[in-house]
């Protein structure tokens, strides 16, 4: 303190620096309240200060616990076949950026099997059976990305993924934008520039 006492006089110039203990907490109602609690709080035998979570920290297990839930609810949910094929897990990131805008609308059309295809005219009532001339099967998404005959289209797409030597499948498919690219311009042979 002396130490200290002599350096603060040092600096003061010619001025003389004096230290006192000024009471500052005696004898104020709510001070002495507030340090009565205080004390009080440390004989608790429940409280324990190292258990608190930074916010960063809370606000990660917060999304933590909606994605599980989320998740849990999106698995034993009945509908959404499709597109549970495709993302078997709920994220909240982006799932298709592509340019120009009409490749990225018509794959998220796909993705979410609505595509303007005959299965999907037919319901609105505007084909007469819903199916494939071609095939002679259902025109459904999975049917044309998977199975169709027209213009070659799926063995174009299975051939794709053999050269990127992946599996065939419709996870794969929306997985990688080469794949996508090779059944956007094969959409175009069989509907014309319409379809995009
Ligand atoms: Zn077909």
């Amino acid at each position: 303190m002396a130490e200290v006492l002599d350096q603060l006089n040092d600096m003061a110039q010619g001025s003389s620096v004096t230290v006192a203990w000024i009471p500052s907490h005696v004898g104020i109602h709510g001070n002495e309240a507030a340090d009565a609690a205080a004390k009080e709080g440390l004989n608790l035998s429940d409280v324990n200060s190292t258990a608190y979570i930074e916010w960063s920290e809370m606000k990660t297990k917060i999304q933590r616990c909606i994605l599980n839930k989320w998740q849990s609810e999106y698995t034993e949910s009945l509908v959404e076949a499709f597109y549970k094929e495709i993302e078997p897990l709920v994220s909240t990131s982006m799932k298709y950026v592509d340019a120009p805008r009409r490749r990225e609308v018509q794959i998220t059309r796909l993705r979410l099997d609505k595509a303007v295809l005959n299965s999907h005219l037919h319901k609105m009532k505007r084909h007469p059976d819903g199916s494939c001339k071609e095939c002679d099967v259902p025109d459904t998404t999975k049917q044309l990305l998977l199975d169709c005959c027209r213009k070659n289209i799926s063995l174009t797409i299975r051939n794709k993924c053999q050269m990127l030597g992946v599996e065939c499948t419709l996870s794969n498919i929306f997985r990688y934008q080469s794949i996508q690219h090779v059944l956007l311009d094969k959409m175009v042979e069989i509907w014309g520039e319409q379809v995009m």
